[in-house]
């Protein structure tokens, strides 16, 4: 039921999660023994086959990865469980400590598991036919992923000095850009009111109902990034140019190729997302300017692209209209998935509370020894909320999916499929929340809430990838990363999705200093994933409103795919072509379906 809210304050108990789940009654020094005791089996384990690698048979490989997915199950819930603790509650001792013995425990498996990767990696490119042998069956697609990644890697010397010389290079620039913003403080005035406000505040304010604040936080952040931009700059030609000068040594044809093999896909994909983008982007400029109108404005400045689309919500739910509306969502796809989202409510897997020291945002962690998972949202009774948890609920599920039908070598899937359970959830909700909408008013908050996400995650985020393209061609044709080039390849890359519909606020130009992802060392392309899946699951909504009952074999096979496949031939064998436009217009297609619908509420 969507009603007023009923006004009585949920105990922090009633809305928080139960982590004994993980550990039953064990105390926090017992934990800390059984990570000790873990880390210790790993070394065995690395012990006892590090070595043999390069001889070992197929079958003494698969026992070998066997053993190591029994080690993993147990290492992955002792590391979630202290993290889990600390995100919950920071200012917990406790969970303090937990959590940094849980980061150190991560880091010595990881520093353990590595090498052992590696040398499968090489032993597969070596030994051609091994990987088709039918003991690997199970591990042939994960194999192959090693395998592509065998060619570039440097020997095991030059790998020890890529990593020494990016401590002191790269990650030391990456570290002193994101420090000096993040330890500046601003006095502004909001609303009336002096303040001094962190550059998060500051940033957070962008978003602010109030358009004057908005355009206040907008033009001192930016102005902000404007003034210290050599700093800026240097940091980003540093990162980029030391990308570009390691794709060269180590042979890889494109600036694009690790995060392909991070990701699982190819190029040619990606090249095809990118320009049904750029074709695509005038139902975005046509959102643009249907918001613009009823916000009250002739054209939105740079300030409002971001803004919520009303001052004043109509829906409000409280937590039990929540839990009901979402459920009866996920259920009105299937009872199996309903029933995996009524569970994740009943046993005490989600954690809604708010409270001091609880980590900003949402996510879903798995429990892989239940294979199940743990949700955390903080839950204030918004429309927005009920759609985050709809969203992480929708991980869930396909995580049931996914651990029900691989072993754990398979479960982790690329980012580009990863969203699949999580949006089609917030779709599932959409079209049931529009079915209980009795006003305009309801409708198009809705409607906003929905395109908004889609357009911003598919050309905003996306144009992202077009920026950091021709910054990779910009440094292979010689020229040198400043500023000014930097301003100027982003305004380009800007142009090509938002043409004139938007009158940009004065240095909104320095909006790649703002965005992290662009200073995080030996991680690139980090953001089309994002639109991939957007694009994907919309696409994937509309072949559901088409085919109904048909479409649930195909989609349960796809949805817990895991990593046994590229992604696309996940896709291939669901019926689509990456390399078909038309595949990409299919989500087009139905995101347009909702603006037609927005654009006769407007
Ligand atoms: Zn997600």
């Amino acid at each position: 039921m969507v009603g007023p809210s009923s006004g009585v304050a949920m105990t922090d108990n009633e809305i928080a999660w139960d982590l004994s789940l993980i550990v039953g009654d064990a105390s926090m020094d017992e934990v800390k023994k059984r990570m000790d005791v873990l880390v210790g089996e790993f070394k065995e384990f690395s012990d006892k086959y590090g070595a043999k690698i390069a001889t070992m048979a197929a079958a003494e490989i698969a026992t070998m990865l066997r053993e190591r997915e029994a080690l993993e199950i147990e290492a992955s819930d002792l590391i979630n469980y202290g993290m889990l603790k600390f995100e919950a509650c920071s200012t917990d001792k406790e969970a303090s400590q937990l959590n940094s013995w849980a980061r150190e425990t991560a880091s010595q498996l990881d520093q353990l598991g590595t090498p052992l990767e590696i040398r499968l990696g090489t032993r597969m490119s070596e030994d051609e036919k091994l990987i088709d042998h039918a003991d690997l069956s199970d591990y042939r697609h994960y194999l192959e992923r090693l395998k592509a990644e065998a060619p570039y890697r440097l020997s095991e010397e030059a790998e020890k000095a890529v990593i020494q010389k990016d401590v002191n290079g790269i990650r030391l620039m990456s570290q002193l850009q994101g420090a000096w913003v993040s330890e500046k403080t601003f006095d502004v005035e909001v609303k009336g009111e002096k303040k001094t406000l962190s550059y998060p505040q500051l940033g957070a304010l962008r978003m602010d109902p109030d358009r004057d604040t908005r355009k206040m936080a907008t033009v001192t952040l930016y102005g902000d990034l404007a003034e210290d931009k050599l700093l800026h700059s240097m940091a980003l030609r540093s990162i980029c140019g030391d990308h570009m000068s390691m794709v060269k040594i180590r042979g890889m044809p494109s600036p694009m190729t690790q995060s392909l093999l991070d990701q699982d896909v190819d190029e040619e994909a990606i090249d095809t997302l990118l320009s049904t983008i750029e074709s695509t982007a005038d139902s975005f400029q046509e959102f643009l300017m249907l918001k613009a109108k009823v916000m009250g404005l002739d054209k939105l400045a740079g300030h409002d692209v971001i803004a919520p689309i009303t001052t004043d919500p109509v829906w409000k739910f409280d937590w039990d209209a929540a839990r009901k509306v979402v459920t009866e969502a996920f259920v009105s796809f299937n009872d199996e998935i309903g029933g995996v989202v009524e569970a994740m409510f009943t046993n005490k897997r989600i954690d809604a509370a708010n409270r001091l020291g609880k980590t900003y945002g949402a996510f879903c962690a798995r429990h892989a020894g239940a294979r199940s998972s743990f949700v955390l949202v903080s839950f204030n009774e918004t429309m927005n909320d009920v759609f985050t948890l709809a969203h992480e609920l929708g991980h869930a599920a396909q995580g049931h999916v996914t651990t029900h039908k691989q072993t754990l070598t398979n479960w982790r899937t690329s980012s580009c499929l990863a969203e699949m359970g999580s949006i089609f959830g917030e779709l599932l909700l959409t079209d049931k929340l529009l079915g209980m909408s009795k006003s305009k008013e309801e409708k198009m908050e809705i409607l906003a809430h929905v395109l908004g996400g889609y357009y911003y995650t598919v050309y905003y985020v996306g144009l992202r990838a077009l920026f950091e393209k021709s910054i990779y061609e910009t440094i292979a044709s010689g020229k040198v990363i400043d500023a000014e080039t930097a301003c100027e390849l982003w305004n380009d890359a800007k142009k090509r999705i938002f043409a004139d519909s938007v009158d940009w606020t004065e240095f909104m130009e320095y909006e790649w200093a703002r965005i992290p992802h662009h200073f995080i060392p030996n991680f690139r392309f980090y953001n089309y994933s994002y639109s991939f899946a957007q694009m994907l699951v919309f696409a994937l909504y509309e072949a559901y409103k088409q085919e109904g009952e048909s479409f649930l074999k195909r989609f349960d096979e796809l949805l817990g795919g895991g990593n046994t496949k590229s992604v696309r031939q996940h896709l291939k064998d669901f019926g689509y072509d990456l390399s078909d436009p038309a595949f990409w217009e299919l989500g087009a297609k139905q995101a347009n379906r909702f603006l037609e619908e927005f654009r006769k509420l407007v």
